[in-house]
């Protein structure tokens, strides 16, 4: 049997593109896009995605895992599975990307860039999903999750969180309950729509969907895998369709959601958070964020949390985003 990981990093099919084992059915659909169905009748269509950003590379390592004890069945399969390899090509070359970021070009967005490998890839995987979601609601199985695996760029003062998608429906309690046993720190909730996977997944197929953010980005076999112990038990109870792992966190989990997206409209943009500023560090109201012609973004609750803040993306692009704490 081939390992995922090392056969979609080859650039070449496996030998054989569809095969079964005592429990399950896979097929090789395109590179890095593997899809295993249970012999049994099941319930739910389950996507999991990591390394739409290549150098993540710890999700990709816990979910080529996660696939490898499937196909040895060394793990039981209760739900239909997609697993997705984002973007093998910056795998490769251990980077985030190679021309532009998959991760704004989703829900057809990939049209309006400069034509490349991000934009066929991220054209293909709408389509895997497509393809999946529709032959497993035929086949029966018609709850849809997605989650899609990622790291950040820089420390953060909650190491593993969840964003949710803007959705008009309530976000899924079944979801809610399993990022909370997965012993995530904190939820973000976004307020407009965006180009990530989970908002077209979310947006175009109804699935339940959430991308998490799991801790550092380093390179492939320097990562620590003690911190994703929750998340790892979190997909095996997911996929086997077995009891929820106990919560395994320091604190409860927190709840934010997005007060402001800061756009780069300007030439003359200037973003006044410290470039080494971690995650969730708090700003108090009246605080400039950043500046350009005719625009002065100031933190406006009594307290703001900065996210992913970058100062050098292009122009009509998120330089970051404003969180406020949700309290209950
Ligand atoms: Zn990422």
């Amino acid at each position: 049997m081939f390992d995922f990981l090392t056969q979609t990093l080859s650039g070449e099919p496996p030998a054989a593109t569809t095969g079964q084992t005592a429990t399950l059915d896979w097929i090789w659909r395109a590179e890095g896009i593997l899809e295993l169905s249970p012999h049994q009748p099941c319930n739910s269509a389950v996507v999991i995605s990591a390394g739409i950003h290549g150098n993540e590379t710890a999700p990709i390592e816990l979910l080529n895992q996660l696939v490898s004890e499937l196909l040895r069945g060394e793990r039981a399969l209760k739900v239909r599975l997609l697993v997705l390899l984002g973007n093998p090509p910056s795998m490769q070359a251990n980077k985030r990307f190679v021309d532009a970021d998959m991760n704004r070009m989703f829900g057809g967005r990939h049209a309006r860039y400069v034509p490349g490998g991000e934009t066929r890839r991220a054209h293909q995987l709408e389509q895997a999903m497509a393809l999946f979601y529709r032959t497993s609601s035929a086949a029966g199985a018609i709850r849809r999750f997605h989650y899609d695996l990622h790291t950040a760029i820089r420390g953060s003062l909650h190491v593993r969180f969840g964003l949710l998608p803007l959705q008009t429906r309530p976000h899924g309690a079944e979801m809610l309950h399993w990022l909370d046993a997965a012993g995530l720190d904190a939820l973000v909730f976004h307020r407009s729509p965006g180009g990530t996977f989970t908002h077209f997944s979310s947006e175009v197929f109804c699935a339940d969907s959430c991308t998490l953010e799991l801790g550092k980005a380093l390179p492939f076999g320097s990562n620590d895998h003690q911190q994703f112990t929750g998340i790892r038990l979190a997909l095996e109870a997911l996929v086997s369709e077995k009891p929820l792992p106990e919560r395994q966190a320091d604190a409860p989990l927190k709840r934010y959601r997005v007060t402001q997206d800061i756009l780069r409209s300007q030439e003359d943009f200037q973003l006044h958070i410290p470039g080494d500023a971690l995650n969730f560090s708090p700003f108090p109201k009246g605080f400039v964020i950043a500046e350009e012609t005719g625009k002065v973004f100031r933190v406006e609750a009594p307290e703001e949390y900065v996210l992913f803040p970058n100062a050098s993306v292009a122009l009509g692009l998120r330089a970051g985003l404003m969180l406020e704490l949700e309290r209950f």
